[in-house]
């Protein structure tokens, strides 16, 4: 039998499980709260994901370790992965937990990124918008995700404020982009080098978290999007899910960030293609076949942040398909989410359109 251990015990590593026991794997998840929603199906080391003797546990458990998430510990990640195979390469995850090392790396393979400067000082700042022009965003380099830990600077009149709030922190300048659309491209990589990519994701954000994915199957920026992914599947030798969050500027696309792991702008996946991206992630980690990404009809997917709708609700507009994670109901938590599914655009729209109707 084989075990698969994951890092963090949030509902992605709950989605990795769900898709991994029709396969016959196991799962032992590392996360310090006891609440974590994987742990209702898997296996569950509740401790600090740097506590050695949990990852040596899990090195000893398991065949292969993947995580769900950045804020894990790198140290002790690299270290694990001395022991047991860790999936994706710990390296992609040093880069892409610093927003700075992530667009220079990106700046280094050549794929396009909005303008950047590292902040350090007050001064910096000040300065920032002589290169970034106006408005430009200022983001903390580490920790941040859904919007959280960046800041809007629009006028001179900002920038103190701006420095008060993130200050004392290593922090990136961007210029902001006025984009037509935000995409995600998933790409999935196995140990020899088979790789597939989904059809691309556009993405709605409301307050900085996703609110909405659709599938955009023959999106005329597929090539592109595809092109820059597998950039970063060479660069790491790459195995697993990675996610690229890009913005369409005109036709051209600049990445945003990127994610060494299975990703929300993917859970359409579940339903919407003949092989979801969680028992795709799977099936590279454990140097498998991959799965045909080939869409099954149109899909779209909505996030549940903070409160759930009545599942009696959600259960009864055809197409849909809900997903509850198990987690307590708290503001701005991703609680769960429904994917809806139709053969064609028109009827798709009117089932999101009831969906979106169900929503508090
Ligand atoms: P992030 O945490 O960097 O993914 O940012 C969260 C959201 O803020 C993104 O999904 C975008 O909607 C927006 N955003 C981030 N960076 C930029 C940028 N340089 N220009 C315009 N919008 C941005």
């Amino acid at each position: 039998m084989t075990t698969v251990g994951i890092i963090g015990g949030g509902q992605l590593a709950r989605m990795l499980a769900l898709a991994g026991y029709p396969l016959g794997l196991r799962f032992l998840v590392l996360d310090p709260d006891p609440q974590a929603c994987a742990a209702q199906l898997c296996a569950h080391l509740c401790a600090p994901y740097d506590d050695s003797k949990a990852l040596d546990e899990l090195a000893q458990r398991c065949q292969v370790v993947t995580y769900e998430f950045e804020n894990i510990s790198l140290e002790g990640l690299k270290t694990l992965a001395t022991k047991v195979p860790v999936y994706p390469p710990p390296a992609a995850l040093e880069e892409s937990r610093d927003r700075l090392l992530e667009k220079r790396l990106f700046q280094s393979l050549n794929i396009p990124t909005p303008k950047f400067i590292p902040i350090d000082s007050l001064e910096d700042l000040r300065h920032a918008p002589q290169v970034l022009g106006w408005p430009f965003l200022v983001k903390t380099r580490r920790l941040g995700y859904d919007g959280k830990g960046q800041k809007l600077i629009r006028t001179a009149a900002d920038i103190e404020a701006a420095w008060e709030q993130l200050g004392g922190q290593a922090l990136i300048g961007e210029s902001f982009v006025p984009f037509q659309r935000e995409l995600s491209i998933l790409a999935v990589r196995s140990p020899h080098g088979q790789t597939v990519f989904y059809p691309i994701s556009e993405n709605i954000h409301k307050n900085g978290i996703l609110h909405m994915a659709r599938s955009r199957p023959g999106d005329p920026l597929t090539q592109l999007a595809q092109d820059y992914a597998h950039k970063l599947l060479v660069h790491f030798d790459y195995v697993g899910v990675l996610a690229l969050e890009l913005f369409e500027m005109h036709g051209h696309l600049l990445a945003n960030e990127m994610a060494p792991r299975v990703h929300n702008s993917g859970h359409w996946t579940i339903e919407g293609a003949q092989t979801s991206q969680f028992e795709n992630h799977l099936r590279a980690i454990l140097d498998l076949p991959l799965g045909s990404t080939e869409p099954v009809g149109f899909a779209a997917m909505v996030n549940f942040i903070g409160v759930l709708p009545a599942l009696s609700d959600t259960l009864e507009p055809p197409g849909v398909h809900t997903h509850v994670y198990g987690k307590a109901e708290r503001p701005g938590r991703k609680v769960g989410h429904a994917t809806v599914r139709a053969a064609d655009e028109k009827t798709l729209e009117s089932r999101l359109h009831s969906l979106l109707g169900l929503l508090p």
